[in-house]
């Protein structure tokens, strides 16, 4: 993978290009591309962004939304098929393996273009990729987007729908700049893009109070009947079952954010999300400090991700996850006793 500087005395000449980013986007996923989109726009790119699945409604206010495809719905899949075939740039944002473009994948693996990555997180699969640029070290791949920009010499390009999307995906993967991978880069970069005149307070709006009623019952129920805590191993566990989730009415991006809420617990070191969905169990895990929940994704779930956020999925039956998932708890024991 050659670095992504190379790149940018190409810039100029316009290109048929594709961003594409990780099944069901989140902030970063979605404000990265659109991000990026809304750049390569103003060089007078011929520019496509697709999903591999649908994504969060609290998502869809953002400059450009309306016009990502959908890899997973029927006429959006046959325009995205057409597009990719004669696509020279493919940009794939906020993930590190072209497996997390589901059913993408095969045909991402076999398109003859350059396929140029930008992703924060661990393990990256460079080998698929001719250019490049992944730093774990980074708060989020919007902030990755802007530094991009700014390296190529495009100070000039970052107007304020630019800014509005990039702004989202820092915001988000950041925890609102609370993580510690909020650095004085990204207090700087978020400097700058307020000079963009965006509106933060409206964005933050979007994002977090943009529910329906059913969201904030379901949390009240999970919450109540459904977490589950290990004061032994410092653990809170919620699993839902797909009747639960079909009883609530939840939504894609309707989970989003409820793994955190047991960290208001004190001492709670680890925290974890099973959610059966349709043909699958997914995931989520987030941890405070040393314990490495990337690693233990990859190890137990197939998954990965980041240090203190990752994810990852089951065949089991969810019993069967949950069974897992606490023998993988008593496995790390040692690591999860500590105070
Ligand atoms: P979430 O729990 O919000 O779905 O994901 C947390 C983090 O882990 C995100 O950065 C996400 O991209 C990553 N992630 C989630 N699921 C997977 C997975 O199955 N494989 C890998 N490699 N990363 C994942
Ligand atoms: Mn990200």
């Amino acid at each position: 993978m050659q670095p992504v500087s190379q790149l940018y005395n190409q810039l100029h000449t316009p290109k048929n290009s594709t961003i594409v980013m990780h099944q069901k986007p989140d902030g970063d996923a979605m404000g990265s591309s659109l991000g990026l989109y809304h750049f390569l726009q103003q060089l007078g790119h011929n520019v496509t962004v697709i999903s591999p699945t649908n994504w969060a409604s609290f998502l869809s206010w953002m400059p450009g939304c309306s016009i990502v495809l959908n890899f997973e719905q029927q006429q959006d899949n046959i325009k995205a098929l057409e597009v990719l075939q004669a696509t020279e740039w493919l940009f794939c944002l906020d993930f590190n393996v072209l497996h997390r473009t589901k059913n993408m994948e095969s045909i991402l693996l076999q398109l003859p273009c350059t396929k140029i990555l930008i992703d924060h997180h661990q393990q990256p699969a460079i080998e698929q990729f001719q250019f490049g640029i992944s730093n774990t070290a980074k708060s989020s791949t919007c902030e990755m987007v802007y530094d991009f920009i700014m390296a190529s010499g495009y100070e000039n390009k970052i107007n304020t729908i630019v800014a509005q999307c990039l702004y989202t995906g820092v915001m988000t993967d950041t925890g609102a700049f609370r993580f510690s991978t909020t650095t004085a880069s990204v207090h700087r970069m978020v400097a700058h893009l307020k000079e963009k005149e965006i509106n933060h307070t409206a964005i933050h709006e979007f994002i977090f109070e943009n529910f329906l009623e059913n969201r904030l019952r379901f949390l009240g129920y999970v919450l109540l009947h459904k977490l589950v805590i290990s004061y032994e191993y410092n653990t809170a566990l919620m699993a839902i079952s797909k009747a639960e989730i079909l009883e609530y009415n939840i939504q894609t991006g309707d989970t989003e954010g409820i793994v955190n809420y047991a960290f208001g617990i004190k001492g709670i070191k680890l925290c974890a999300l099973i959610v059966e969905r349709e043909g699958e169990i997914r995931c989520s895990f987030r941890s405070k400090n040393d314990f490495d929940v990337n690693v233990f994704a990859r190890k137990y779930f197939n998954g990965g991700g980041h240090q203190n956020a990752a994810g990852g999925v089951s065949n089991d039956s969810l019993v069967i996850t949950v069974d897992r998932f606490w023998k993988a708890i008593e496995e790390n024991a040692l690591q999860l006793r500590e105070v």
